[in-house]
């Protein structure tokens, strides 16, 4: 197990990529904050799944684009853990429209939850591993957020600012031993995409070269690598899983 010891949050755990993320991390050893925002009943499976393999797992509702929320989550863990060595900001939501049509609530809360959900959790985090001179950030992204897609101009604006967020605080934790990396998933398949209509799924599969949908369990192992020591020389990077869709 290589997360034996460690203490991980991840944020929207309660479903898809998020609750895929917070069982691999714990299969791995760690002890995990399963954060939620409206599904106390799903992250509570999850909890109990992590817990019914031997592990150890806390549900917490907050909701990350509020301040005082995500400081009290963070506390939340450091009293029940006793630190934070891993946080993992995959909480995200759409409100896919046409630029027109888009309205300030749904930019602002698009922006709010991808975007500064992160940083919220960032701030507050980031002050336990630097004093603890240990921490792995794990921003999930999209790959939305660097080739860009239309009708999703909120959404797309919040993935590339957490590109440039990650790249930032890579920089200024170093020095701490702290590494942060973004994963910009491309189609995979959580109530996010079943929510889509079936003709607009159809054509998100033509541009996949390996013409399957990624599953939650694939990009969790990406990030139980980044969270492990094996990943211990690589920050400010952004790793794509997206069955070759966007190639850089
Ligand atoms: P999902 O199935 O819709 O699950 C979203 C999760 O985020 C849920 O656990 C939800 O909690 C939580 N959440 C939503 N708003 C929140 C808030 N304000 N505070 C805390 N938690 C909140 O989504 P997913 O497909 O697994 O996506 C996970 C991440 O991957 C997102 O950041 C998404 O943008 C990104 N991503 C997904 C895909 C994809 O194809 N699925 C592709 C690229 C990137 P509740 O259950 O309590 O509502």
């Amino acid at each position: 197990m290589v997360l034996n010891g460690k203490a991980a949050i991840v944020t929207g755990a309660s479903r898809g990529i998020g609750r895929a993320i917070a069982l691999a991390l714990a299969k791995e050893g760690a002890v995990v904050l399963v954060n939620y925002h409206g599904r106390a009943d799903a992250a509570n499976e999850v909890v109990e799944a992590i817990q019914g393999a031997g592990g150890r797992a806390l549900a917490y509702q907050a909701d990350v684009a509020n301040p005082a929320e995500a400081q009290a989550m963070v506390k939340a863990a450091q009293t029940e853990f006793g630190k934070v060595d891993i946080l993992v900001n995959n909480a995200g939501i759409t409100s896919d429209n046409l630029v027109f049509r888009i309205k300030d609530e749904d930019w602002d809360a698009v922006i709010g939850t991808n975007l500064k959900g992160a940083f919220n959790c960032i701030k507050y985090a980031g002050r336990i591993m630097f004093r603890n001179h240990f921490g792995r950030i794990i921003n999930i992204s999209s790959v939305a957020g660097i080739a860009g897609n239309s009708g999703q101009a909120n959404y797309c604006a919040a993935k590339a600012g957490l590109i440039g967020l990650s790249r930032a605080i890579a920089k200024e934790f170093g020095s701490r031993n702290i590494t942060v990396n973004t994963v910009a998933p491309g189609v995979i398949y959580t109530d996010m995409i079943r929510s889509l209509p079936e003709n607009v799924r159809e054509n998100m599969l033509v541009q996949v070269p390996l013409k399957r949908f990624g599953r939650p369990e694939e990009v969790a192992g990406l990030v139980v690598y980044l969270a492990s020591e094996l990943a211990g020389y690589i920050t400010g990077q952004t790793i794509n899983i997206d069955g070759g869709m966007v190639c850089m």
